[in-house]
Order: C-alpha cells, then sequence, then structure tokens
C-alpha cells in the first residue's frame, strides 16, 4: 500500500479538507498520515483513518521529512501559505529539500495534487 502524508498551513486547512472530502475515494486506498491538525481535520471531514503526526510547528513537517528519508512515504499534499511566515519556515524548507533529493512527488497546491492522486 502506498502512503501519502497531508499537510496543510492554518489558511489553507479548509482547502485541503475540501480537497480531500472531493477526493475520498481516491483516498482511500493510500495509508494516510499527517500533521496533527491537519490529519485529525481530515479524518473528521471524510471518516478516513489519518493517522497524525505532531503538529507542524512542533516537529511534525521533520517527522514526516525523517519518514520519507527511511522510505515509508510515497508522496506528500502540502498545501503551504504563500502569503505568510511560518514560525517553523526551516522545517518547511527541510521537508521541500528532503522531498526533492528522494524524489517523492510533493504536491504544493491543489492543481498538482490532483494529478499526483489520479
Ligand atoms: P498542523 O501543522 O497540521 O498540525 O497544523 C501544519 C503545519 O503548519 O506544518
Amino acid at each position: 500500500m502506498k502512503t501519502l502524508a497531508l499537510i496543510a498551513h492554518d489558511n489553507k486547512k479548509r482547502e485541503i479538507v475540501e480537497w480531500a472530502q472531493a477526493n475520498k475515494t481516491s483516498l482511500a486506498p493510500f495509508e494516510l498520515c499527517g500533521t496533527g491538525h491537519t490529519a485529525q481535520m481530515i479524518a473528521d471531514a471524510t471518516g478516513l483513518d489519518v493517522k497524525p503526526f505532531l503538529s507542524g510547528p512542533m516537529g511534525g513537517d521533520q517527522q514526516i521529512g525523517a519518514k520519507i528519508a527511511e522510505g515509508e512515504i510515497d508522496g506528500v499534499v502540502f498545501f503551504w501559505d504563500p502569503l505568510q511566515t511560518q514560525p517553523h519556515d526551516p522545517d518547511v524548507k527541510a521537508l521541500l529539500r528532503i522531498a526533492t533529493m528522494y524524489d517523492i512527488p510533493i504536491a504544493t497546491n491543489k492543481a498538482t495534487a490532483d494529478k499526483i492522486i489520479k
């Protein structure tokens, strides 16, 4: 089974929840995980099982990055906020770097997420 990690910054949470609801059937075959609040919100909205890591600012992005390095994550949907600086910006950059380095598909907007889920 393929593992997909789901992450959204606060201003993007509504968007990722709506995206997950619209793609619930396509997401169902994946093993899902995500940063704390994102995982909880998607699980509540869809009924899908989403394994929560720590919240992003508390280290969740780094946990997901470590799982990528260990070969345990096959794709990431990461709706980061391009309009607001994040306290954990170094972690965000590190996650983008590690996903790029390990050639893991990482969708940072809905148009790309639609493509990788198909
Ligand atoms: P959260 O973390 O899902 O726990 O809010 C997301 C983030 O800010 O990276």
